[in-house]
């Protein structure tokens, strides 16, 4: 912690306390009302800047501050966090890494503004975690692409002002060569969306999307043509990253929600707390979250000093999904009936928490991307 980090997240709580204290937060689930309103706030206070370098119009502090206010926006309202990995990990940082001078002079400034984010439009109905099978065609045509495909699960989709597509641009039958990304106004002539009714992240509307000949300029043609796959999976670490930090924020909410219940509900003439059973199952949660902070922190070191870390990012992505799983799995259980209850923090926790555990990379095949790094296994495609 420094001074300077202090004063950052001081500033996100008081959003926090403002904008989104907890019967809002749960307002917000319960009518499914997203915190799009909220992003020029953000984007007012700097949040989004922090992620970027002077160079480039950021604050530039770096990846450890991002790990710090994500897991504050987490446990305070796992929405908020939600929204900024869409502005920052699928707008921001892909924008930065490999989009033309256009593309960042006309995007990067309204997203540090909250005026606009980016969904990515990556898996199908047929290419969910085998995302190298996508079939949306992109064909070229005079003066650009014309886009045929379908879209599966893209969450924000109708709010944000572009899609980030993949496509199959290439001649290349299958796999990942040929995929390229595309920035395509979410409001196209041949977009349609529907949306895909869920049972958690209420705040976070998921769409169906159909692509039918959608018609986009040559400069809408993100990087290299052709190394759309291999772009996508050089950034996709950092936008787990962010991931990771506002789900080890979350896990950190069931803890204190538990702990606070098992020393205030007495059963048996005792406070729940004083049964082994139970400190012991509070224990585990304490050691799990730590360990969870740990994972996140070490990985935001690592991107902010440049060096290398798919692994870690892996590794930190399937700990703190599998403790935020946990922690409140058996929170449900400290809580029992008070925790079942419509309104009750953990209940809504829990059902949220279920979706990271599958959801950007599912932890299978960040397992399997672990094994290969130890030299194991067998190379899925390529
Ligand atoms: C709420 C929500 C929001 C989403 N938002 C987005 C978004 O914004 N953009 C986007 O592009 N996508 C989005 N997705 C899609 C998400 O990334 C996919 O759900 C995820 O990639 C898994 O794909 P799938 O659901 O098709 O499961 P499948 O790929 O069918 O997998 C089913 C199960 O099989 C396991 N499995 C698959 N292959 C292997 C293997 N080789 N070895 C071992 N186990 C394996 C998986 O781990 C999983 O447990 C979202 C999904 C949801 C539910």
């Amino acid at each position: 912690m420094t001074p300077e980090r202090a004063a950052i997240l001081d500033s996100v709580g008081a959003f926090l306390a403002r904008h989104l204290p907890p019967e809002e937060v749960r307002r917000r689930d319960a009518a499914h009302i997203p915190p799009y309103d909220l992003l020029p706030e953000m984007g007012r206070l700097g949040l989004f800047a922090l992620a970027v370098p002077e160079s480039a119009g950021g604050l530039g502090p770096g990846w450890r501050t991002v790990a710090l206010v994500q897991e504050r926006l987490g446990a305070g309202a796992y929405c908020a966090a939600s929204i900024f990995n869409r502005v920052v990990g699928f707008g921001l940082v892909p924008l930065l890494t490999y989009g033309s001078e256009r593309q960042r002079g006309e995007l990067v400034p309204l997203l540090l503004a909250g005026e606009a984010f980016c969904a990515l439009a990556l898996t199908e109905p047929e290419a969910g975690s085998d995302a190298a099978a996508i079939r949306t065609r992109a064909e070229r045509v005079a003066g650009g692409w014309r886009l045929h495909g379908r879209k599966s699960w893209i969450s924000d989709a109708k709010a944000a002002r572009w899609l980030i597509v993949a496509a199959r641009s290439g001649p290349e039958r299958e796999g990942p060569r040929g995929v390229s990304l595309f920035l395509v106004p979410s409001g196209a002539p041949g977009v349609a969306m529907t949306p895909l009714p869920k049972i958690g992240n209420n705040c976070m509307p998921c769409f169906d999307i159909a692509l039918d000949g959608v018609t986009v300029s040559e400069d809408a043609l993100m990087g290299e043509e052709g190394r759309g796959f291999a772009q996508l999976m050089a950034t996709l670490h950092v936008s787990r990253a962010s991931m990771a930090a506002a789900v080890t924020g979350a896990a950190e909410a069931a803890v204190g929600i538990a702990l606070a219940h098992a020393k205030g509900r007495l059963q048996f003439g005792r406070p729940l707390g004083a049964f082994q059973a139970v400190a012991h199952r509070l224990a585990d949660m304490r050691i799990r979250v730590d360990l969870s902070r740990l994972m996140v922190r070490h990985l935001a070191g690592l991107i902010e000093d440049g060096l290398p870390c798919r692994r870690e990012a892996a590794e930190a992505k399937v700990v703190a999904t599998e403790t935020l799983r946990d922690v409140t799995e058996a929170g449900m259980q400290i809580l029992a009936s008070a925790g079942y209850a419509a309104e009750s923090d953990m209940q809504r926790l829990w059902r949220d928490a279920r979706l990271y555990t599958f959801g950007e990379g599912a932890n299978e095949v960040l397992r399997d991307a672990i094994a290969r790094d130890m030299g194991l296994g067998e190379r899925a495609r390529a």
